[in-house]
């Protein structure tokens, strides 16, 4: 199986400050590093499910896309970090 490299950060901006992604729920922006750590979200989202599938992460610095959720949920679940 081919490793693919992991995203640490924007290919656009370069910026590792982290990304978002709007939840398909509330169409609100969801918030997380790019090692997969939750960052200050809304108390809201405490009972919210998010929902994956089909999302896009965006940079929280440019709001260009990154890649889809799933290719970073993918890579957190290869690097260990407990979902
Ligand atoms: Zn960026």
């Amino acid at each position: 199986m081919a490793k693919r490299k992991p995203i640490t950060r924007c290919p656009h901006c370069g910026s590792t400050e982290g990304i978002y992604t709007k939840t398909t729920l509330y169409n609100i922006p969801w918030c997380c590093g790019f090692g997969g750590e939750e960052q200050e979200n809304g108390e809201m989202y405490d009972n919210a499910e998010r929902q994956s599938g089909g999302e896009m992460a965006y940079c929280q610095n440019c709001d260009k896309i990154i890649c889809r959720m799933s290719t970073l949920e993918k890579q957190w679940r290869e690097s260990g970090v407990a979902r």
